[in-house]
């Protein structure tokens, strides 16, 4: 059988053919539904080097991953990402690149990303409001995002997708706004529901918490959205607007379930590879990396048995089944 061939299937016939490596844990934002305010980040020791970063990427390709999104925390403030994203873009085996960041750094980046191969970007944004961004970010500057997102623009991606966490309290009155700066500028946007990942300090999440249904409502008020038939083997619904490019996504793992089509599973920066983001089912890649005596084939070995593992979904809110302690950033969003 070629290297190419997929051969990580779980138990429910999942095929896994895209992983989410973050590559960092650090941010230079601190997002109130990510983290707390006064994080403690891990010591260097135990974070994977950009080497061992890129083997992994590597056994995940040779094991049929083709597609590879680039994640954290902050991917942009790890010293001398570009260098791993330029090898990454050049591995055989890889169809699509991929970055999610916060954008603050883009005017600066965008064209040399674009040079190393990412394909696509998604930004996070949450508000167009300079005072009301400081506080959802606590530290972060409305106006550096902004031109991160022209930036990227310019660079000419195959596809730049905004995020939004809409949350009751913060910034619910911004979906038609933030929708609107999408459509004006011909790029997508998600709308992402917030997750019960580990505790936010600043505030009680079931009451904060606002369902996709309610922000496809607020759109609909202005807009009318036609459900997408375009399959994108992602968690994200899509809908349009007649006579506008930009796809609006919705992704909603707390009300709508989309467990079933899974096909992807996580690597923290700790080398531990997640087997589902609402589940603590895990391997441990990085002491077989830092193991002498184990092999590049040990290592692909241990990533074909964890699919034993993956669970067939996640159950956030419900009391039956524990809750994920980590945060988003030590997860790899
Ligand atoms: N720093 C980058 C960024 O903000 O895009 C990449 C990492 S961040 C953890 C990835 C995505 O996760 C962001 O779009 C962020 O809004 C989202 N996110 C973080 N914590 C979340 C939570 N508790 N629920 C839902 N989305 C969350
Ligand atoms: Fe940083 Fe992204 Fe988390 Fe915000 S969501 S704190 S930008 S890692």
């Amino acid at each position: 059988m070629p290297e190419s061939v997929n051969k990580l299937v779980d138990k429910f016939g999942r095929h896994v053919d895209y992983i989410r490596l973050s590559v960092t844990d650090r941010c230079d934002f601190r997002c109130v539904y990510c983290m707390t305010e006064d994080m403690t980040f891990l010591p260097r020791t135990q974070i994977l080097t950009l080497e061992e970063l890129y083997q992994i990427a590597k056994a995940f390709t040779e094991l049929g991953v083709k597609k590879i999104r680039l994640t954290g925390g902050e991917p942009m403030v790890r010293t001398d990402v570009m260098t791993l994203i330029e090898k990454l873009g050049a591995l055989p085996g890889i169809e699509e690149l991929n970055l999610t960041t916060n954008g603050a750094q883009l005017d600066k980046h965008a064209p040399a990303l674009k040079r190393a191969g990412v394909n696509r970007i998604n930004i996070s944004i949450d508000s167009l409001n300079a005072g009301r961004f400081k506080k959802i970010s606590r530290v972060g500057k409305l106006e550096k995002v902004l031109a991160g997102i022209e930036a990227a623009r310019e660079a000419g991606f195959d596809r730049i997708r905004l995020n939004s966490v809409i949350m009751r309290g913060y910034n619910e009155d911004e979906v038609i706004s933030l929708t609107d700066y999408a459509l004006d500028r011909d790029i997508d946007i998600a709308f992402i529901e917030e997750m019960p990942l580990g505790e936010a300090s600043d505030h009680d999440r079931k009451e904060t918490t606002c369902s996709n249904d309610w922000v496809k409502n607020a759109i609909s008020q202005k807009y009318e959205l036609i459900n997408s038939t375009e399959q994108t083997a992602g968690p994200s619904r899509y809908a349009q607007i007649a006579g506008k490019k930009s796809r609006i996504g919705f992704i909603s793992p707390v009300t709508h379930n989309f467990c079933e089509d899974c096909n992807r599973v996580r690597v923290t920066v700790e080398g531990r590879l997640l087997l589902c983001l609402g589940n603590e089912h895990s391997i441990d890649l990085r002491s077989i990396l830092r193991d002498e005596s184990s092999s590049m084939d040990d290592l692909k070995q241990a990533i074909i048995a964890s699919m034993e593992i993956k669970p067939e979904r996640h159950y956030f809110y419900d009391k039956e089944h524990a809750q994920p302690v980590r945060l988003m950033n030590m997860t790899g969003g």
